[in-house]
């Protein structure tokens, strides 16, 4: 039977696991091998995917997946273990005999065929570079498993972020003095294996391969270790040195469990130091294990023995790449690799006679054991694991009962939904309603440096440019923080906590349908606050894919910089069904979205369709410490990366409407402006009361100053330019002005507002009355008395804002966080779309 055909409660022994490619490799080594038992927990609200335990820690996964697993139901009678227990055996038997790890410590000598070799072979040697006082060590280790935590302890708060090889996934380096070392510690990002699924287990590889880290600490959740074990035997096969760090080591003494953690680390070759990220207890012991690996002059390794026939083509294609072997791994490495059907190091050999020989290989050793390769020593691995975990760990499976607990309530049936919509309303109504009291502060501040500009720079072009663009441009940024610190700080919490993948677990049916993961909607619902932290939260979808299409689809997210421009329209032109019309936006610009993202899916992602093999940490309550780290890691980052580009931005858009100058405008108007002056001196003379007078003579005098501003904006370079684009927008029924309002939003889409307010102003001051600038949109006329906007006009402007170019704040995101090709994907196609659907509006309309 399959596994998606459990109900909940029942459990089963994995007897095979059907699918291919890289769903195999990432439901395999999640731990869903031959033996396993695995017990449904609960179906999402909408009965998909579906939360399984397995060795003790829960994953869910989508039904399709569990469908192509096939398992065979305990029977009742049958305790439980006995029958697990059997299974493991059976297969483990061919290749390991569980018997002999405890004899490994005296067997390993004298016979190198057992569970471990001793191999005092090349090792890597850097012997020589030992004289060196610096320690780069690695921190590798699988999600969630405290890594983060750990290296804050230790680095405090001197670590920077560094963005390794162009990758979008972020490594932290920091650097600590331990003794008479300085050690250069790297945070990795979490991965659950070494093969080349997905961009983390990449990225950690070529990290290992290009900068050869002296000591890898390994991180290992100590309430999970058996699945954070597979990929210890991993880094294992790399042989280079390494220390575990076995954390978490509250939760495993409260379970009740008991783990001889000291023989393990001697039957793998590595000392063990039992750690508490949260405290950071076991931190001094653990860089002493560093110190003292690095000093060890012992270059014993210990391997996973894979069995007498994998052993024999392991060494049969290792001797055939000899020489040729152009990547940093060892040549065991590699060849290992290559029978286990790993793709980004077979790139290396295009030399026909290894790739045939390694494809012998890969046959024999499945017509021996009638599985595919990889399964086979994804069997082994794992093999090797319960059976040194036999001899070690003592587990007691009752634990984490207070997260099922939460869990019961969090993800129920009928009470998910609405927690997880409240959560998400509780997250903007905080960020939107708490940031406003540090924003109103920031604004303020921005007053006053503004008066402080005017009081002591001379006006001119230089105070217009320290206000208007420097002070206006920064500011327009700065405004902005308190919201993004507020909604990362939720985040962060979310994230650490264990919510955010419940969340995911919940949602992810639906996303599913319309080609996303289930944790795309967390930064979609973002979107409609501000695009830029929504797109910078994106970085929670782990596939590369589904973040990236996440980031096409979010601009269609009414931003609530949109909304200003919206209420101008609205207002003007839809009056009587405002509301309707308004709401008729947002939700187009969903369906934009959903139709979007489906026909991406398809056209540009189809290769890959990535498993939701994703796990379900037990909740957590994280330390305030490491959420405002984590918080103000991504505010900063917000400050520098965003500050410089919108700045850039302002400035060009302030120096393209600054100059001309106006001066040369105001000269022509000179005559006008001294005639005016002359009237009222010569009414005042004439008897008329000075008041009156006073009022003549203002009003016409900001007559000839909206003309003055009119003329100025329209022979600006920014005019120019609108005036220039006039024939391309034509056909959406836009007239020059809106054009340039349009050109400024690309900036901001606030001052698309701004920029039509001095653009109107202008020219509609004539007839003395004042009017909202709705009013004066709607009084507008063409040269042929027409007036420029209809229903069909405002309506075409209201798709025009809502989908294209989404401003620069968010192409710069997206080319940060996806690369350069995307972000300009995303301006041209977003650009392109907005023209064909607000030409046909006006055309079918207008
Ligand atoms: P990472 O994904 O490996 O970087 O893990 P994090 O450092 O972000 O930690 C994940 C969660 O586990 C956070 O909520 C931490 O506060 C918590 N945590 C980390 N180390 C320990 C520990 O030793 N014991 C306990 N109980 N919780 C921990
Ligand atoms: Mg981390």
């Amino acid at each position: 039977m399959k596994l998606s055909d459990l109900n909940v409660g029942e459990e089963a022994v994995i007897v095979r696991v059907e699918c291919n490619g890289d769903v195999r490799k990432r439901i395999m080594e999640m731990g869903f091998v031959k033996g396993k038992k695995v017990s449904v927990v609960k179906k999402a609200p909408l009965q998909d995917p579906i939360e399984y335990e397995i060795m003790g820690y829960d994953v869910s996964l989508r039904r399709s997946e569990a469908a192509t697993i096939e398992v065979s139901q305990i029977k009742e009678q049958e305790t439980k273990d006995t029958k697990g227990d059997k299974e493991t055996k059976d297969i483990n038997t061919k290749n390991i005999n569980t018997k002999d790890i405890n004899n490994t410590k005296v067997a390993k000598a004298d016979t190198p065929e057992h569970l471990t070799n001793i191999r005092s072979s090349e090792h890597h040697d850097n012997q020589s570079n030992k004289s060196n006082n610096t320690i780069t060590v690695a921190f590798i280790g699988n999600p969630n498993c405290g890594k983060t935590s750990l290296f804050n302890f230790i680095c405090g708060l001197r670590e920077h972020v560094g963005n390794y090889s162009g990758v979008t996934v972020n490594s932290k380096e920091a650097s600590v003095q331990f003794q008479n070392y300085t050690i250069k510690i790297t945070d990795l990002p979490g991965t659950y294996s070494m093969s080349s699924y997905s961009p983390e287990e990449l990225y950690v590889r070529n990290y290992i391969s290009d900068t050869h880290p002296d000591i890898i600490v390994n991180i290992i959740d100590g309430s999970n270790i058996e699945r954070n074990l597979y990929l210890t035997t991993q880094l294992l096969d790399l042989n280079l040195d390494m220390v575990v760090a076995l954390n978490m080591y509250d939760e495993l003494q409260n379970s009740g469990s008991k783990f001889d953690y000291k023989a393990m680390g001697e039957l793998l070759g590595a000392q063990f130091i039992p750690t508490i990220g949260k405290r950071g207890s076991g931190i001094a012991k653990l860089l002493q294990a560093v110190v003292n690996r690095y000093e060890s002059t012992s270059t014993r390794a210990v391997n996973i023995n894979y069995g007498e026939l994998i052993e024999r083509e392991i060494d049969t294609v290792s001797a055939s790449i000899k020489g040729k072997n152009t990547t940093n791994f060892q040549d065991r490495y590699v060849a290992l690799k290559l029978i286990e059907g790993d793709i980004s190091l077979g790139d290396n050999f295009s030399d026909i006679s290894v790739i045939d020989l390694v494809a012998t290989s890969i046959k024999k050793i499945e017509r021996e054991y009638g599985e595919q390769c990889e399964t086979v020593i994804a069997d082994v691995r794992y093999g090797f694991i319960s059976g040194a975990l036999k001899e070690t760990y003592k587990p007691i499976t009752n634990a984490k009962k207070l997260s099922k607990q939460i869990d019961a309530v969090v993800t129920n049936k009928i009470l998910g939904f609405p927690i997880f919509l409240f959560v998400m309303w509780f997250m903007f109504y905080c960020t939107f309603t708490l940031g406003e009291y540090p924003t109103m502060l920031i604004e303020w501040l921005i007053g006053k440096i503004t008066d402080l500009s005017i009081a002591y720079i001379p006006s001119g072009a230089l105070q217009d440019f320290i206000i208007d663009g420097i002070i206006g441009g920064v500011g327009g940024v700065i405004v902005f923080l308190p919201n993004i610190l507020l909604l990362f700080l939720f985040i962060s919490f979310l994230e650490d906590s264990g919510y955010m993948s419940r969340a995911a677990f919940i949602m992810d049916k639906f996303m599913h349908r319309i080609g996303l993961h289930g944790k795309s909607f967390i930064p979609l619902i973002m979107g409609f606050g501000c695009n830029v932290p929504a797109i910078m939260a994106t970085r929670i979808i782990e596939d590369k894919n589904n973040r990236i299409l996440t980031m096409l689809i979010l601009p269609f997210m009414s931003c609530s910089a949109r909304l200003p421009v919206y209420l101008l329209i609205v207002t003007a032109f839809f009056p009587n069904n405002g509301s309707s019309v308004l709401f008729a936006v947002y939700i187009i610009g969903i369906i934009i979205a959903i139709v979007t993202s489906i026909i991406f899916k398809k056209v540009l992602f189809n290769k890959k369709d990535t498993p939701f093999v994703m796990e379900l940490p037990p909740y957590r309550m994280p330390t305030a410490i490491s959420i405002l780290k984590h918080m103000w890691q991504k505010g900063s980052q917000y400050i520098q990366k965003m500050g410089g580009i919108i700045l850039v931005a302002v400035v060009i858009v302030w120096t393209l409407s600054y100059y001309p100058k106006r001066e040369n405008i105001e000269v022509k108007y000179q005559n006008e402006i001294e005639n005016v002056i002359s009237d009222y001196n010569l009414n005042i003379t004439n008897g008329v009361s000075k008041k009156e007078a006073l009022i003549t003579k203002d009003s016409t005098l900001a007559v000839i100053e909206t003309k003055i501003g009119f003329e100025h904006s329209k022979s600006s370079y920014l005019g120019r330019v609108g005036q220039f684009i006039e024939p391309v927008f034509k056909p959406l029924g836009f007239d020059w002005k809106i054009s340039v309002g349009l050109l400024s939003g690309i900036a901001a889409k606030e001052i698309v507002v701004s920029t039509l307010g001095v653009l109107y102003n202008a020219e509609d001051g004539a007839d003395g009355l004042e009017h909202s600038l709705g009013e004066k949109l709607r009084l507008e006329r063409k040269e042929n008395g027409e007036p420029v906007f209809n229903k069909a006009v405002a309506f075409s402007f209201l798709m025009f804002i809502l989908i294209y170019f989404p401003c620069v704040a968010v192409i710069v995101a997206i080319q940060k966080e996806g690369g350069t090709k995307w972000a300009l994907f995303s301006m041209v196609y977003t650009t392109a779309l907005a023209w064909v659907i607000s030409f046909v509006i006006y055309q079918i309309f207008g």
